[in-house]
């Protein structure tokens, strides 16, 4: 067998041991004698498993009692729609936040069921800072505020969390959660898309306070109602079932890592070794405010873009690959999420110098 460091933005490189220990529970779970994958979600064991895997979260993200978790389909651009859908009420204004590309898809969508007011624009920038904490003024009468702590594509991410006071704050996690430490009392919803640091594609996390539950707009569909799924445990219909599982899996072996502040420290560290090689280079260099550099997705250019395609080539012939920058961006982007070790981080650094060294 050999594995690369995979620096795929998502889905997304999971941890080796989470891979061994679905492989061997693969064709006989616990002496059920079958797969996870052909159990019943309304069996036993199957329903021990989906507890498990929400008691970790919980545990992990210290989740406060009056939070209802929610394992859904449909993924983090669903809740694009499922927010204003669930939280607008009587109400016909949210505040967004628009910082990169996936806000923007956040905001069109958000225009179908609302009027919007920006509370920030950062397109003139490119994208590559955020928003004073300062210069943030938001609306009295807005439903809620949405913003997306952590913008994949040009790896922009807010240091602070904004304070909106009683208006509820939400959330688009899909790239930072599990990251590091967060309050979750200061949020009214966190979602994420599970395929960059919880585990495979095909489940999204929902975590919502539980008063912003059970006004949702009767017009829609019973299946777009966090109601729908929070008063069934996340099986009013078939819910991902083996994303589920594997996401247990991630979530314990999180714990297993010593948690959320052992991991951000580990984050931190190998976040802070890839920009520092980027910038004590004069071959590769990153755009974004130094305050507002993502952990998790690390986009860098090549001075000389002509070399990029011999640089991708070279990086998967010593095993590191989809570095390759989102098209928007160009360049080269690691997402480095939880489960990228160390390792992987100090390999691509080690083979940039190279590069650059008989390249550059
Ligand atoms: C990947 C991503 C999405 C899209 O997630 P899907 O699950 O594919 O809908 C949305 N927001 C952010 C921040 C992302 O990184």
């Amino acid at each position: 067998m050999s594995r690369v460091y995979n620096f795929s933005a998502g889905p997304a490189t999971l941890p080796l041991e989470v891979l061994e220990q679905a492989q061997a529970e693969m064709l006989d779970w616990h002496g059920s004698g079958m797969s996870v994958m052909e159990m019943s979600h309304r069996g036993k064991d199957y329903m021990s498993i989906a507890a498990k895997a929400e008691a970790d979260l919980r545990e992990l993200m210290s989740i406060p009692e009056n939070y209802k978790v929610l394992f859904l389909q449909g993924g983090a651009s669903s809740q694009f729609a499922m927010v204003p859908i669930n939280l607008l009420g009587e109400k016909k204004t949210a505040d967004y936040l628009l910082t990169g590309q996936w806000s923007k898809k956040a905001v069109a969508e958000g225009k179908r069921y609302c009027d919007i007011n920006l509370v920030a624009d950062t397109t003139d920038s490119k994208f590559t800072t955020v928003p004073a904490e300062s210069a943030l003024s938001f609306s009295k009468d807005a439903a809620y505020v949405h913003y997306t702590p952590n913008e994949t594509i040009v790896g922009v991410e807010f240091p602070y969390i904004p304070d909106t006071g009683d208006v509820p704050l939400v959330a688009d996690m899909s790239s930072n959660i599990l990251s590091r430490r967060i309050d979750v009392s200061k949020f009214g919803v966190i979602y994420a898309g599970a395929q960059k640091n919880i585990g495979p594609a095909g489940l999204t996390i929902v975590i919502v306070r539980e008063d912003l539950i059970g006004n949702a707009n009767p017009a829609m569909p019973t299946m777009m109602d966090y109601k729908t799924h929070a008063d069934n445990d996340s099986m009013y219909n078939t819910p991902p079932t083996y994303s589920w599982y594997m996401a247990g899996l991630v979530f314990a072996w999180c714990l297993k890592q010593g948690g959320l502040e052992a991991i951000e420290k580990i984050n931190q560290r190998k976040a802070e070794k890839l920009y520092a090689a980027i910038d004590e280079s004069s071959f590769y260099s990153n755009p974004v405010d130094v305050n507002c550099r993502s952990w998790m997705n690390v986009p860098f250019i090549l001075a000389n873009a002509d070399l990029d395609a011999a640089f991708l080539e070279q990086a998967a012939a010593n095993g590191l690959t989809t570095l390759k920058g989102h098209r928007s961006v160009g360049g080269m982007r690691a997402s480095i999420y939880n489960a990228m070790p160390e390792a992987g981080v100090d390999a691509l650094i080690e083979f940039m110098r190279e590069f650059e060294r008989t390249k550059g």
